[in-house]
């Protein structure tokens, strides 16, 4: 079973690669931002409380994220695109326990790279069909990318040490950014690209 992880800063395109890796590779998508907005809609205490996070553009508690990854790793029995997901070296942890435990492991993570005024650029550009709080306002926005840069940037080096991690200039079209993906990702996967 292959498995993948897409990894960069919000707004720099890990959904849409994401979503593109998952119908050519047959992985299942799991973006924790996407479930951690479905507990919101829900309603509940707990997403109550994870709205309050969200809104004020800081992550989520490594234990809640957690539990809906291990969720998602039983849930589906493909392998996984993880999007968003680690964010901290605490979780980049955990999910090498998660797979050892259903023997599994990581094919390779795809670090897509774009330099910070291009992330707030396509962040208000999305903002307009994604019509997300967290995407609109500026201090947010700053906040997310400042979170980003202290707590998820450090787990580049885990993965570099790992010898999985695979660095992608994602600073030009989708198209040019796919085809890239594509070369990098190429030798890492036990089936061939659809
Ligand atoms: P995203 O949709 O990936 O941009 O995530 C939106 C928001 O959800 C983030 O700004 C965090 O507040 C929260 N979030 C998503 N994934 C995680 C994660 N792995 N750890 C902590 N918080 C997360």
């Amino acid at each position: 079973m292959n498995n993948m992880v897409i990894f960069g800063a919000p707004g720099a395109g890990k959904g849409t690669h994401a979503s593109i890796l998952a119908e050519r590779y047959d992985l299942y998508h799991l973006s924790t931002g996407d479930r951690l907005r479905q507990e919101v809609a829900s309603g509940s205490p707990l997403g109550k409380e994870i709205q309050a996070i969200m809104n004020r553009g800081e992550l989520v508690d490594d234990d809640t994220v957690t539990k809906i990854v291990n969720k998602a790793i039983i849930e589906d029995p493909r392998g996984i695109i993880f999007d968003g997901f680690p964010r901290t070296v605490r979780q980049a942890v955990v999910l090498d326990l998660l797979l050892q435990i259903y023997h599994q492991r990581l094919n390779c993570v795809v670090r897509i790279d774009v330099p910070r005024d291009e992330l707030v650029r396509r962040i208000h550009e999305r903002a307009v069909i994604s019509g997300r709080h967290d995407d609109t306002d500026d201090a947010i926005i700053n906040r997310r990318l400042d979170e980003y840069e202290n707590k998820t940037f450090p787990v580049i080096d885990y993965y570099r040490q790992n010898g999985v991690l695979l660095t992608v200039d994602a600073a030009g079209s989708i198209e040019e950014t796919r085809d890239r993906i594509a070369a990098a990702v190429a030798g890492k996967m036990t089936v061939p690209m659809k």
